[in-house]
């Protein structure tokens, strides 16, 4: 059949899921078609917008993308918001089939009185902002403060972490937004306090082998319960930036100062009951106060509904699927955070998102998909264009690419990003 021959196929979304999908689609099926939509009008996803600045060598992955979008079959429609500019149903309408690739574009809320004062922000905004996602690139936090507290344990309360500690100069080499920069040279947060509920043998840092997770665990043990030798407490006494992990403590509330700012968190001290995968920590009853100027949440990321048309299990934040198969929508796969929830490493993301391509595969190969043939991008290209939507190609991303690489050349940077997504149309005369 001709769907045999051509199939039509659409991602939507350009993150490591989308283009791992592409990926596979391209590479077992020889004549399939893949089209990736992206709300922005750059691709890649967290690896531009949410892998840190100072970890060049984690966006490595992008070679391998771009390779993917310069096959003859493969077409990148950025500037295109799925949900908004076309629906699902429009989607599935003029191809064969359409995996969701759109990650946890949302935080988690706290859900504590106070989290709304100025001061008040979520990392994921946090992120964001230094690295040029254009809906936070005004954020401007508030660094006058000498102690920052982030709630939550995981890799990225670490990346934050880690940015607000970093001498400034040590990143003036990275693609960090020149206005994040500016704003981390006048930082006086000296001390970040990571906050979790549970202890260090459950903290949510990503370890790769256990053997390194053993020494990690050492080297908490041995930190929090040695003294140190006169050396290093010397070196310590020097230190003009400091961080502490604070374990088994709950936000209660953001307490506020008489001013309405933040004046810091109340916690309340929790202890480990149950054991194995049951374990929870509950509070003791004990509450403690941890004065700090600026606080940061750090409790995950989440999905959300893209189209009503689309199943969404709003509990889990995800959308219900079996391998990668939307539940009860035949022709209709998911793939990457929006398929397993806001965990894990691009590693595992590159994983699902086979399987997912494998699961389609199989199923145009079982003649489960719709037959005859489907018009992929020309039906969606007219639909956009009736709706004043100009998408911007791989080619046109190749030309903001120069020209972020340009501007960064001057001042020793591997880019400068643009992050005004009117200056970028511009730039392309769209
Ligand atoms: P995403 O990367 O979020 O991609 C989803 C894409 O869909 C985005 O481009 C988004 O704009 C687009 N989209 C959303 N809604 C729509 C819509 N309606 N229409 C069209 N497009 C849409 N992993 C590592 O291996 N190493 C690291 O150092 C690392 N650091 C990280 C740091 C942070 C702060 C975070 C949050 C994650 C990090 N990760 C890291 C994890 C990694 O980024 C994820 O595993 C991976 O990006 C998930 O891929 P995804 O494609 O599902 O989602």
């Amino acid at each position: 059949s001709t769907q045999e021959k051509t199939p039509q196929i659409c991602v939507v979304g350009s993150g490591p899921a989308g283009f791992y999908t592409a990926q596979h689609l391209l590479k077992q099926h020889p004549q399939a078609h893949v089209d990736i939509y992206e709300k922005q009008p750059v691709p890649f996803g967290l690896v531009r917008f949410g892998v840190a600045p100072d970890h060049p060598e984690v966006k490595n992955v992008i070679n391998t993308f771009t390779q993917t979008a310069h096959s003859g079959r493969c077409a990148f429609w950025g500037n295109v918001e799925v949900g908004r500019d076309v629906t699902v149903p429009e989607l599935r309408e003029a191809y064969h089939a359409v995996v969701l690739s759109y990650g946890a574009e949302d935080h988690r809320a706290l859900e504590i009185p106070g989290e709304e004062l100025p001061g008040v922000c979520s990392a994921r905004a946090f992120v964001g902002w230094y690295n040029g996602l254009p809906e936070n690139r005004e954020l401007e936090p508030d660094l006058s403060c000498d102690t920052a507290v982030i709630l939550g344990q995981g890799n990225v309360a670490l990346d934050v972490a880690r940015i607000l500690l970093t001498p400034p100069e040590h990143l003036e080499r990275t693609d960090i937004t020149k206005a994040a920069l500016g704003v981390l040279r006048q930082s006086r947060v000296k001390t970040v306090w990571l906050v979790g509920r549970r202890g260090p043998l459950q903290v949510a840092f990503t370890i790769k082998v256990p053997r390194p997770r053993k020494r990690l665990t050492e080297l908490l043990l041995r930190t929090a319960t040695e003294k140190p030798g006169p050396e290093e407490a010397a070196r310590w006494a020097s230190a003009s930036r400091a961080w502490g992990l604070r374990f088994f403590r709950s936000p209660q509330q953001v307490l506020p100062s008489p001013d309405g700012r933040r004046a810091g968190v109340r916690l309340a001290v929790t202890r480990l009951e149950g054991v194995g995968e049951a374990t929870r920590a509950v509070p003791t009853g004990d509450m403690e106060d941890l004065p700090c100027g600026l606080v940061l949440s750090s409790v995950g990321y989440k999905s959300r509904p893209v189209d009503p048309s689309v199943p969404f299990d709003s509990k889990l934040g995800v959308i219900p699927n079996v391998e990668g198969r939307v539940m009860d929508v035949p022709g209709l796969y998911c793939s990457g955070w929006v398929k397993r929830g806001p965990t894990g490493v691009i590693a595992t993301t590159m994983t699902d998102s086979f399987l997912t391509g494998q699961m389609l595969l199989q199923d145009l190969k079982a003649g489960l998909l719709p037959s005859g043939p489907r018009p992929g991008y020309a039906a969606i290209q007219a639909l956009l264009s009736s709706r004043g939507v100009r998408p911007v190609s791989f080619s046109d991303w190749e030309k903001l690419d120069a020209e972020e690489v340009a501007r960064g050349q001057g001042t020793g940077k591997p880019r400068e990003k643009l992050v005004d997504p009117q200056e970028m149309l511009r730039l392309l005369g769209h």
